[in-house]
């Protein structure tokens, strides 16, 4: 009999109970008692828990929260276009005609032609030759990785990318290499070393990472995937729509061609006002998804609204690039705003992700529990999304926002990071 992993063993001792107090499957998990303990000390000093807050109204650049309005920085509505009358319109025509589900997974009955049509325009206007749509963003990089990459391969990660590509390249179960984000060289020294021993090799990275705003450096990563014969795949989930003078992404910011990226990844969540992820790249690649990947055939199709919504969404940025630039011209405000009080925002140029390090969680949440107070809502980033001191709190600058909300934003929080409490270590006593 296989022996019981060390770790469960351990979380059976770390028990709150009485030794013989009967415990149930989950109370027995380590991670579970952890955040029993953890909600338990954020309530001694004071702290509410800032998480699935329920709110109301469309998420603008205000939201309702409690009946009052809010500005709003925990969005990431980037062009304005959830609620915009042309994507709630093409979504309530879609439901009218297809209703709200595709009932079925499209490899059986559930293709409708507006499948078709997402995916043709997705592809044309990323620059590929086609795309194919996933009912999650986050299910598309778990199921997309972990199809293409096996055992005898090799997933490269850098120390920013989302949950969502660890897990997909976990599942894969190649071996998995890390470097720090954008430190090329470093990577390059490992691969050196390490590329003899795996077959294929993926490289991923993300457009704008989603933590704090850092973009990729694309010319340095075509660089490596060339030297190292890699296969590149770059997630966009905050780079549609929000990079390049037409928002076409990191390749037109770069003035990369998009050929140069082999496996195009988005979601639909962000400037696209939708739900659901993307690959777009070769024919051959697009195929392969199609009829292979787990996520795709064994899930049910993207519903009829949110197909609908995302083909709205692409309509208006297509007919209205001046969003972008609207957005970017937001972004280096409030970047400028912030800088000047002295606070040190994170995050690269016209990046709509803006990340200030705040440091342990409790501190964080406080932060955001007292911006809350004045009409603010920013939310905290804490473990384990990053790094235990890492706390961040993490602002998505919108195209909606104006002048004045960050006018009045900026001196609220320079007066809260001033005077903020920093938590250290609990002691058992404490
Ligand atoms: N990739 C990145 C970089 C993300 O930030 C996210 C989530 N925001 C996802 C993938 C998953 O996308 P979704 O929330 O649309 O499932």
């Amino acid at each position: 009999m296989n022996k019981i992993p060390e770790h469960l063993v351990a979380a059976t001792k770390v028990a709150d109970g009485a030794d013989d107090e009967p415990m149930g499957f989950v109370e027995s998990f380590a991670g579970y008692r952890n955040l029993r303990r953890r909600f338990a000390k954020v309530a001694r000093r004071g702290i509410s828990i800032p998480f699935f807050q329920p709110r109301d109204g469309v998420s603008l650049s205000t939201i309702r929260w409690q009946g009052q309005e809010l500005i709003n920085f925990s969005g990431y509505n980037y062009l304005g276009l959830s609620g915009h009358p042309h994507v709630s319109a093409a979504a309530k025509a879609a439901i009218d005609k297809f209703g709200t589900s595709a009932s079925a997974s499209r490899i059986v009955s559930g293709q409708i032609e507006l499948h078709n049509e997402l995916e043709r325009r997705l592809a044309a206007f990323i620059g590929a030759e086609d795309a194919i749509v996933f009912v999650s963003g986050y299910l598309t990089n778990v199921t997309v990785i972990s199809h293409l990459m096996g055992r005898a391969d090799g997933v490269i990660l850098d120390s920013g990318v989302h949950n969502s590509i660890l897990t997909g390249a976990r599942l894969s179960e190649a071996r998995v290499m890390n470097y720090p984000l954008n430190d090329f060289d470093n990577l390059d020294a490992q691969l050196q070393k390490a590329r003899g021993d795996f077959k294929r090799g993926l490289l991923v990275g993300e457009g704008v990472y989603s933590m704090d705003g850092t973009l990729l450096d694309l010319k340095r990563a075509i660089e490596i995937k060339q030297r190292h014969n890699l296969v590149l795949m770059v997630d966009e989930a905050h780079s549609l729509g929000t990079l390049g003078k037409t928002g076409r992404g990191i390749c037109e910011a770069t003035g990369i061609s998009s050929s140069e990226v082999d496996v195009h990844m988005g979601t639909l969540s962000k400037a696209l006002a939708s739900c659901g992820g993307y690959i777009a790249g070769s024919r051959s690649l697009i195929e392969y998804l199609r009829f292979l990947a787990p996520g795709f055939i064994f899930s049910v199709g993207l519903s009829p609204p949110d197909t609908a919504a995302a083909i709205a969404a692409l309509d208006i940025l297509e007919r209205e690039p001046e969003r972008v630039n609207r957005l970017h011209e937001k972004v280096q405000l409030f970047r400028r705003l912030a800088i000047e009080a002295g606070l040190p925002m994170q995050g690269t140029g016209v990046a709509p992700v803006a990340s200030m390090v705040v440091g342990d969680g409790d501190s964080c949440m406080l932060m955001s529990q007292k911006l809350l107070e004045q009409g603010i809502h920013v939310q905290p980033v804490v473990y384990p999304a990053v790094a235990q001191d890492g706390a961040c709190l993490r602002f998505f600058v919108t195209l909606n926002h104006t002048e004045e909300q960050f006018r009045a934003t900026i001196p609220v929080l320079a007066r809260e990071w001033e005077s903020r409490i920093r938590f250290g270590k609990e002691t058992p006593a404490s």
